[in-house]
């Protein structure tokens, strides 16, 4: 098992390595790509999650074998790294692992990671997906992205998919004083009503009057035909 991998195909715009940690997510947001990737059923995939077998042992064993140093470590692509009701002990070794071996974490999750923000620091990227889907927890989620802006952790927000054009632009706003970095990208795989070429000239526009750093994904950006 080697589970810090090269992310391939549109992963791949998201980082150079990742590891994804449990076998499953419980924040059900519907467009989400990983049970046909782990060829999973989604109900499955939805409630059946738990840290996947010796995943943290097997993280130190390759980060020593490999010598994998000064590299940005994505948490996680088929999975949150902070599931929503579970314990993430396994994200918090794993961390702390990354970094002792001289690396640094790209984290991203619709859950809650302030129980480890002690260990990240200026080199350390935290993030939140904000797709415009209102959920209980959003609040939550915008402080605690708050919170590591003030620890002067690098923060990001990831706007894909975008599902709603107002959410997005309120959001956006909402987020300007205390993130480093936006990543925008569409909707795919899915009907959307949201006329792309228009939103991303609006949504990049935007970003630059604001003062943002942005990143377009490359599906949004051949939709603008820029
Ligand atoms: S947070 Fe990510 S892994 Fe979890 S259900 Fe949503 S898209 Fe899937």
């Amino acid at each position: 098992m080697k589970p810090i991998y090269e992310p391939k195909g549109k992963a791949k715009e998201y980082g150079d390595l990742a590891i994804n940690i449990y076998t499953g997510c419980p924040h059900r947001c519907f467009y989400c790509f990983a049970p046909s990737v782990l060829r999973k059923g989604r109900e499955q995939f939805h409630s059946c999650i738990e840290p996947r077998k010796d995943i943290v042992a097997e993280v130190k064993k390759q980060l020593e074998k490999e010598q994998i140093k000064g590299k940005l470590i994505h948490l996680c692509f088929t999975c949150d790294p902070y599931p929503t009701g579970y314990d993430t002990t396994p994200t918090r070794e794993i961390i702390k692992a990354i970094k002792e071996s001289g690396n640094n974490v790209q984290i991203l999750t619709k859950g809650d990671g302030t129980r480890d923000f002690d260990l990240l620091d200026e080199n350390d990227w935290y993030g939140i997906t904000l797709d415009g889907i209102k959920t209980e927890t959003e609040r939550d989620r915008l402080n605690s992205l708050a919170e590591a802006h003030r620890r002067g952790i690098k923060t990001w927000v990831s706007f894909e998919p975008v599902t709603n054009e107002r959410e997005f632009f309120i959001d956006l706003h909402c987020v300007q004083f205390v993130v480093d970095k936006v990543k925008i990208g569409k909707l795919n795989y899915y009907h959307s009503d949201i006329n792309w070429k228009e939103f991303g000239e609006k949504a990049e526009a935007l970003c630059k009057s604001l003062g943002i750093e942005y990143y377009i994904k490359d599906s949004l950006r051949e939709e603008m035909g820029v």
